[in-house]
């Protein structure tokens, strides 16, 4: 593999976009699988205190 194929590759690179869902409660974005920044609900429970 050359380097141009090497560097072609890898220019290729991209991060995936973070997949974005909105809160129940907030209706704020908030990334998928964490708990909601904004009011701490996950699952429809308080799971951090704000
Ligand atoms: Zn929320």
């Amino acid at each position: 593999m050359s380097r141009s194929n090497t560097r072609h590759r890898r220019s290729q690179w991209k991060a995936t976009a973070p997949n974005l869902v909105s809160c129940e409660r907030c209706q704020e974005p908030r990334l998928q699988h964490i708990a909601c920044p904004n009011c701490g609900t996950y699952n429809r429970r308080q799971v951090i205190d704000v």
